[in-house]
């Protein structure tokens, strides 16, 4: 008999990659995050609406929003979004994790359009001194990841939890394991038969699969103080808005080159690398990816409308 375990894993869903306007059909920073049936939404710039459309997301899965900071390509999308709800007739919970500043600008528009939202909107304020834990449930948690750009802004960290142990059905009904012993198994405890013999949990459980991590770097310039927060994860995306000729723009403007984000890559020893927020000078993207290629190989596009598996 075979026994076949789904991987939960995560799946990233690219909806743009373009930094401060939408240009050559690039559009402005957002991507869905899903785990097993949970979609995070991960920054909300200006047309992310039509890109959860385009690409067959339903905004009424959407519970949790993460908005790294308060300049407008990263969040304008998300008052049409927040409407768009209304008008669905939502009545689940919505809950935005952002800057306090944001709080008032949703109900400030609120106001003036004389809305009262038909769902509760629950909005989590975020600080920017440390990272801190600012969501849980029985799967993930996310931490935040203090950035370094001009104004305060954060990355966000996406763990999965431990999982338990997988049961060998086939060996457990060999040994006629009672069922109620079974979340011992999972836990990870051997078995006492009745007469005394010990079974070894190795031979009654599979291992479970490594639990997977994603880390979302926004606008920043170059900062290692980020890397413990993101050492090892399966998945980095990392803004590289400009190429490395342009290292000087990029300090001033506290934004990344693709050489920094390879390099924060290779410190941190992430197993894969996507790059966006890509500045509007730059038509091809490929001696971008090229350019972080040298430093960081397993690097790509974070291309719209890709999903990637994160495992
Ligand atoms: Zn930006
Ligand atoms: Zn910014």
């Amino acid at each position: 008999m075979k026994y076949f375990f789904l991987a939960m894993g995560f799946e990233l869903t690219v909806l743009g990659n373009s930094s401060a306007t939408p240009v050559y059909n690039r559009n402005l920073s957002a991507q869905v995050l899903k785990v097993l049936e949970h979609f995070f939404l991960i920054d909300c710039g200006e047309g992310t609406q039509t890109q959860l459309r385009k690409f067959n997301i339903s905004i009424n899965k959407i519970n949790n929003v993460f908005i790294s900071h308060l300049h407008g390509d990263h969040y304008l999308g998300l008052l049409g979004l927040i409407s768009t709800m209304h008008l669905f007739n939502r009545d689940k919970e919505l809950h935005i994790f952002a800057h306090p500043d944001l709080e008032k600008i949703i109900n400030i528009y609120l106001q003036c359009s004389n809305t009262v939202l038909c769902y509760p909107l629950v909005f989590h304020s975020l600080t920017y001194d440390k990272s801190e834990k600012i969501y849980e449930d029985k799967n993930i948690t996310v931490n935040t990841i203090v950035l370094d750009h001009r104004i305060e802004c954060c990355g966000f960290v996406f763990k999965e939890k431990e999982k338990p142990r997988k049961i060998n059905k086939e060996i457990t009904d060999k040994y006629n394991i009672p069922v109620y012993e079974l979340n011992n198994l999972k836990k990870g405890s051997d078995y006492t038969d009745k007469k005394g013999n010990i079974i070894r949990n190795s031979e009654l459980t599979f291992a479970p699969s490594k639990p997977s991590s994603y880390a979302y770097c926004s606008d920043t310039k170059y900062c290692e103080s980020i890397i413990p927060l993101i050492k090892n994860v399966d998945m980095l995306y990392h803004e590289t808005t400009f190429m490395s000729e342009k290292q000087d723009i990029a300090v001033e403007k506290f934004h990344s080159t693709t050489i920094d984000a390879a390099d924060i890559a290779k410190k941190a020893q992430v197993k894969k690398l996507i790059i966006g927020h890509f500045s509007a000078r730059y038509k091809e993207l490929e001696p971008l990816l090229n350019e972080a290629k040298n430093i960081f190989k397993n690097t790509a596009i974070a291309e719209e409308g890709v999903t990637y598996n994160i495992s």
